[in-house]
């Protein structure tokens, strides 16, 4: 398998971790990027598995001194990704899935590595509004804020390589396996 970066972007609840974490299953050389964050972490998760917890002031002297590949804020907290923790893997031979949003997504697009965009959609907007409220875990402000964030991240999906909707799961994946096999054919 030739090593290449996914990026892989989606609106809130278009049900892109599900899909995400099935890709990773299936291949053994596509390794999952661990971003760093200063959001706090959510119940279960761990530091240096989904992400590195990092304060703000951490998050900025990397930042300040080049050593992310790309940076963003995103719903309030900074999220970034090192590029030293890319280049290892790359160069071990192994391809690389980022979980980035749309403003990562185009900074990766942009610094000359080669990378495949892949940007995940709910079958409309509609549906998102109903997934978002399905969850019951947020505020009504919350999923206005995600749901005006996914219009605007929506306007910015022909910037990727690939559009998948995800309306049946079963499809979605087989049509994400069927990227990530022919994108490292060669
Ligand atoms: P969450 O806080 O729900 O884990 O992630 C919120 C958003 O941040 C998601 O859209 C996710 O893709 C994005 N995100 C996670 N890590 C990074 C990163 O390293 N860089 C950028 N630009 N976005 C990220």
């Amino acid at each position: 398998m030739a090593a290449k970066l996914f990026i892989v972007s989606a609106p809130s609840g278009a049900g892109k971790t599900t899909l995400v974490n099935k890709l990773l299953k299936r291949f053994d050389d596509l390794v999952f990027s661990i971003s760093h964050t200063t959001r706090l972490p959510r119940e279960g998760e761990v530091h240096g598995k989904d992400y590195f917890f990092t304060d703000e002031a951490q998050f900025m002297e990397m930042a300040d001194a080049g050593q992310m590949l790309e940076w963003a804020q995103v719903h309030g907290n900074c999220y970034g990704t090192s590029a030293a923790f890319i280049q290892e893997r790359l160069s071990a031979g192994q391809s690389v899935l980022l979980d980035i949003d749309v403003q990562g997504g185009r900074q990766i697009m942009d610094c000359g590595l080669d990378s495949v965009s892949i940007f995940i959609m709910a079958p409309s907007l509609t549906v998102l509004e109903q997934r978002l409220r399905g969850r019951g875990t947020d505020t009504e402000e919350v999923i206005r804020k995600r749901l005006e964030n996914a219009k605007k991240e929506i306007a910015q999906k022909s910037f990727y390589t690939h559009v998948v909707v995800n309306d049946v799961l079963e499809e979605a994946i087989s049509e994400l396996i069927g990227i990530v096999e022919q994108e490292t054919a060669n």
